[in-house]
């Protein structure tokens, strides 16, 4: 519980009409995409970067506990107010300040929907490429504190390659602004690269400097399947022989296929015997488009493919998406609960972590439909069972650290895009050096010396 007194500072601050201890907001804004509630005790949405300034300081001063929340997506908890105090929302942020043709960029505050950018962007025929699957809810300041990627990762990058410089206000309440809107900038630390995927820990971003490219004028979308994952992933290898970078790249294991399968009531999506699904995607001038397409089909048919679909229109585009579109929908069908990881190993390690994946199915008698970006090696591993059964969860926990354990052996990574959060914190260890951990935890001190600013993340007490 907070004082009264504090509560009344923070009224003052940013008005009472932005500042609620309603029950049902708490609760709602307690929780991201995990769903698993921790209620703050009060909710601030401020307006202005002088008002975020002034609550981080309020906060400082009074050792108060500070979450900062975007669109609430998160599957790591990394908004989640573990230990109460003060939810800041940044809501109000939701303006594009400027599209700057000429110099290809946008500045915008940190709430706008990514997919409300990217339209604004596309209007004016430029691209903001990163692309998470949550986009129509997700926000910039929170794909930012995430670093988030997407199918485009492979040829785009991620969040952080389009970021180029931030307002930022750190938990003492100083406001500092990092890079530039030039390009080009050596000055100093680069604080812009260290803040982006911090996961709200060292500061509130207020306002964002992104940089666009022009958008791809033609794309064409193909769809090919294979016996077995192995071969889909063989068929990547090809690609990347005949210098094809496609813009999406998308593996479906057959797990996964035969969910969706049932989930659509038996319909036929793919060729008898499917267990590796590509959704292939690329893009640019339209000759050149047309060239990569044989390409790609050709590099498809080298490695195996049962069957290569092209779209010739956006009705059959869609058609090829659809088995990717309803593999959330249809995976929540197979049991009550989803041990969700986004592992990444390396591209050419693919394949042993899809063995690595069957021995885990053996070993502890979980279903684990895997789908993911076969271009970068992020894959979604997914660990269902039935949330009633205390055993069953008990060995989906026990797959999990394994699987952990086995990404980091193939030299890849235990989160190629929803962060550490708290819920993975207890695994840091696993991937990164006694010493890494001590010196990002003096970088949080430098930034936060009372650890008021999302306290319980990343690292364990
Ligand atoms: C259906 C679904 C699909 C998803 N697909 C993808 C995917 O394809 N790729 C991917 O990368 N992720 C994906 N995610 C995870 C999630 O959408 C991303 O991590 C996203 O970047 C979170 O953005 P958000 O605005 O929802 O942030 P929140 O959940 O609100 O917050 C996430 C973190 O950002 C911090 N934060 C938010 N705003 C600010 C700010 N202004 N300043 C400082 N810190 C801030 C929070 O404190 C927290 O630590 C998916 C999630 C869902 C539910």
């Amino acid at each position: 519980m907070l004082p009264q007194l504090f509560i009344s500072e923070l009224e003052q601050i940013v008005g009472a009409a932005h500042v609620t201890g309603d029950e049902t907001a708490l609760l709602a804004y307690g929780q991201d995409g995990l769903k698993k509630p921790h209620p703050p005790d009060v909710v601030v949405l401020p307006g202005t970067t002088g008002e975020v300034a002034a609550v981080a300081e309020l906060c400082h001063s009074g050792r108060v506990p500070l979450y900062v929340r975007g669109g609430g997506t998160g599957y790591s908890g990394g908004a989640v107010p573990l230990r109460g105090g003060v939810l800041l929302s940044m809501e109000r942020f939701n303006r594009i300040l400027e599209i700057d043709e000429r110099n290809l960029l946008v500045v915008t505050e940190p709430n706008v929907v990514t997919g409300r950018l990217q339209e604004a962007v596309e209007a004016v025929g430029l691209f903001y490429p990163p692309d998470p699957a949550s986009l129509d809810e997700s926000v910039i300041g929170g794909n930012i504190a995430e670093n988030a990627g997407g199918p485009r990762a492979f040829k785009y990058g991620t969040t952080r390659r389009y970021v180029l410089g931030l307002e930022v206000v750190l938990p003492n309440g100083e406001v500092i602004r990092t890079g530039s809107k030039a390009v080009k900038n050596v000055v100093g630390y680069d604080l812009t690269r260290l803040l982006v995927g911090s996961e709200g820990t060292l500061g509130i971003i207020t306002q964002a400097v992104l940089r666009l490219i022009p958008k791809p004028p033609a794309h064409a979308t193909l769809r090919a399947t294979f016996g077995s994952v192995d071969a889909a992933v063989e068929a990547v290898n090809e690609l990347i022989r005949a210098r094809v970078v496609p813009a999406t790249l998308e593996l479906v294991d057959g797990e996964c296929l035969a969910a969706v399968t049932r989930y659509l009531g038996g319909a036929e999506l793919a060729p008898q015997g499917t267990a590796g699904l590509l959704i292939l995607e690329v893009d640019g001038m339209a000759q050149a488009v047309v060239e990569e397409a044989q390409l790609v089909e050709a590099a498809c048919r080298t490695a195996g493919a049962t069957e290569v679909l092209r779209a010739a229109t956006e009705d059959e585009r869609r058609e090829l998406w659809r088995v990717r579109r309803e593999l959330s929908p249809a995976l929540k069908t197979i049991a009550t609960m989803k041990v969700n990881q986004d592992v990444v190993v390396p591209r050419g390690r693919v394949p042993e972590l899809f063995r690595l994946v069957g021995e885990l199915k053996r070993e502890f008698g979980v279903a684990i439909p895997c789908f993911g970006h076969a271009g970068d090696g992020n894959i979604h591993v997914n660990i269902m069972v039935d949330a009633a059964d205390a055993d069953a969860v008990r060995r989906a926990h026990a797959a999990q650290r394994r699987l952990f354990e086995g990404v980091v052996g193939l030299e890849g990574s235990i989160s190629g895009e929803h962060g550490i959060g708290y819920t993975k914190a207890p695994f840091l260890s696993l991937e990164l050096s006694r010493e890494a951990i001590a010196l990002m935890k003096r970088v949080k001190r430098a930034f936060d010396p009372h650890d008021i600013l999302n306290p319980g993340k990343i690292f364990q007490d």
